[in-house]
């Protein structure tokens, strides 16, 4: 299968060119998915992907997961269609998934200032799961403000807007199979 991997991209008049290529993608995220297996072994863990941005990289991290496992989402948004967090977590679809006494893994796209994922662990506490274990492909470290914990990650990264991999700037983008950062000035 062929993939679809320029180096640059114009998506709503903005330019962005590629920052980590998909095999850097595939071979950290088969990484992640070994760790992952030996960690939860024998526990059978609730993955709960945090959409939308989150589609593509569970979707991708749950073939390479061999243990007994469940899968379920929940749906937040607080980027709107603009480059900056609107810094109000807006929920929008509510788990299915009884979580009460079992181990959860919330997946995201990415953490940026933490305000979503403080949001997300504080709620699912509530639930009184055996565990709550945070993985996220990206980590905007320097970006963090909130107080969150962030148990595995994919890659850290600087301050920068990114698009692709399942990552949208207006909605658009999140097929790219690349992740591309805006060009700066
Ligand atoms: P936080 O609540 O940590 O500030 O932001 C988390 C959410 O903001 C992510 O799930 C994602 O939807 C969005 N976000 C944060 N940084 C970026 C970015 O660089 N690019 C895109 N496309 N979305 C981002």
């Amino acid at each position: 299968m062929s993939f679809y991997l320029p180096d640059k991209v114009n998506c709503n008049g903005e330019i962005f060119n590629v920052f980590i290529t998909k095999e850097q993608i595939d071979a950290r995220v088969s990484l992640l998915g070994k760790k992952l297996d030996k960690d939860f072994e024998g526990k059978k863990p609730i993955f709960i992907g945090i959409l939308n941005g989150a589609f593509i990289f569970l979707a991708d991290l749950m073939r390479h997961v061999t243990i007994e496992c469940e899968v379920d989402f929940m749906k937040l948004s607080s980027y709107g269609d603009e480059k900056v967090s609107s810094g109000q977590v807006t929920e929008l679809k509510e788990i299915d998934a009884k979580v009460k006494g079992r181990h959860v893994i919330l997946v995201e796209d990415i953490v940026d200032t933490g305000l979503s994922m403080k949001y997300i662990v504080d709620k699912m506490k509530h639930y009184n799961p055996a565990s709550v274990s945070v993985i996220t492909l990206l980590h905007k470290k320097d970006a963090t403000k909130h107080n969150v914990q962030i148990d595995y990650v994919g890659f850290e990264i600087p301050t920068k807007f990114v698009l692709g991999y399942g990552l949208d700037y207006a909605q658009e983008g999140r097929n790219l199979a690349q992740i591309y950062a805006l060009k700066e000035g």
